[in-house]
């Protein structure tokens, strides 16, 4: 079920299973954690151990990069397709939705949630969002107890990456929800403040070179994608 790159283990599920395991373990009381796993964060973990570890401890690291997708190819894994982050969120709030389960959104600058929170209902009409805070609420008290009473089956965060994932295992002991997943800039694109790359360029795997010409500066992160690769199937 898991590939592993570097030491940072991949699933190698598709939307349509992790989606149908997610409502299962909603069923059996289960607490499951998902993480959206790209080259920059494998090449990050190499330096820091505490990251590697809590990349593991995800129950789904799903596939969010192409240069994945590449070393699985050469090293004869079996993951083609990405399953990105915010794809998998969309997956999610529509099994939610036909399921019946609701939905908590926490994270991004104040009002994005509430915003997103709006499409998504206009998407999924009578999706069941129970509740929204934003991500710069100091008060951890607060936080836990608004999460609690609303009371939610899956919780979307979208804090960042890493601050996410470690807000994410600090807490799911404590709180109501039994999904969590870590979305990033998630509530930013759904509400329409930040244009993700054409579809073209997503169905081709080309997203990086979209955003390579958005934002040229970006070009030395870039590199880390062909350094991954070259570690990976060396190893
Ligand atoms: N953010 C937040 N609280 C913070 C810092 C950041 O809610 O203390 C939000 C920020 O507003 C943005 C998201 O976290 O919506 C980070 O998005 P980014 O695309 O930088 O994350 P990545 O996908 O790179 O992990």
């Amino acid at each position: 079920m898991k590939e592993n790159f570097l030491g940072v283990d991949v699933c190698n599920q598709t939307y349509e299973q992790i989606t149908s395991s997610l409502m299962n373990d909603i069923e059996k009381n289960k607490k499951s954690f998902i993480v959206a796993i790209n080259p920059e964060k494998i090449m990050k973990a190499q330096e820091d151990v505490s990251l590697k570890e809590l990349l593991n401890k995800a129950d789904y690291q799903i596939p969010d990069g192409i240069g994945v997708i590449i070393a699985s190819m050469l090293k004869g894994g079996k993951i083609r397709k990405r399953v990105t982050g915010i794809d998998m969120m969309l997956a999610l709030c529509d099994a939610a939705w036909k399921n019946r389960k609701t939905i908590f959104l926490y994270g991004a600058k104040p009002g994005r949630a509430d915003e997103a929170k709006q499409k998504l209902e206009e998407r999924f009409p009578g999706l069941q969002i129970v509740g929204t805070l934003d991500g710069y609420v100091k008060d951890d008290a607060l936080i836990r107890q608004t999460i609690n009473d609303a009371n939610p089956d899956i919780i979307f965060v979208a804090k960042g990456s890493p601050t996410q994932e470690y807000w994410i295992v600090d807490h799911m002991h404590q709180l109501a929800p039994k999904v969590y997943q870590g979305v990033g800039g998630s509530f930013d694109v759904i509400s329409g403040h930040i244009k993700r790359a054409p579809a073209g360029f997503q169905r081709l795997g080309l997203e990086w070179f979209y955003r390579l010409m958005k934002e040229p500066w970006r070009w030395k992160r870039q590199l880390l994608l062909p350094k991954f690769i070259l570690k990976a199937i060396k190893k």
